[in-house]
This record gives structure tokens, sequence and C-alpha cells, in this order.
């Protein structure tokens, strides 16, 4: 398995990701190889879509004194 990293952000890649990624989509720096898994010990793992920016749907509460009358 291709493992790169890089070490100036201290990330790690998938392998998914080392596969269209040349650069550290963060700093732009090349990506570097990763001779052994001690070697990004502690480095953090790039997720491309995090889930924190995701938009989160919110809770919306509707006033129920507009309703029109209930005519049966
Ligand atoms: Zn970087």
């Amino acid at each position: 398995m291709t493992r790169v990293s890089c070490p100036s952000c201290r990330l790690r890649f998938t392998s998914a990701a080392a596969a269209f990624l040349t650069t550290c989509p963060v700093c732009g720096d090349e990506l570097q190889p990763v001779a052994s898994a001690e070697a990004i010990l502690g480095y953090r793992l790039f997720e491309p879509f995090e889930t924190e920016s995701l938009p989160m749907a919110g809770e919306v509460a509707l006033p129920i004194d507009d309703l029109p009358p209930d005519r049966s």
C-alpha cells in the first residue's frame, strides 16, 4: 500500500487520495512517500470532505397562530 504524507502539515493521506494527489492540498508542497507507519505516527488523516464543514439541517419552528381556522 502506498502511503504519502506532508511533513509540514503533519498530514497523512489514504492510498485513494494519494492516487490523485501529487501535492498537499493545504500547503502545496510535494507529498512525501512514507517508508513505515511509525514515520507518520501522530499525523492527522487528511479528509477532503470533513463532516464539520458540511451544512447542517437546522430546526425550524413555525408559528401556529397563523393557521386558518378549522371549518368543520
Ligand atoms: Zn502540507
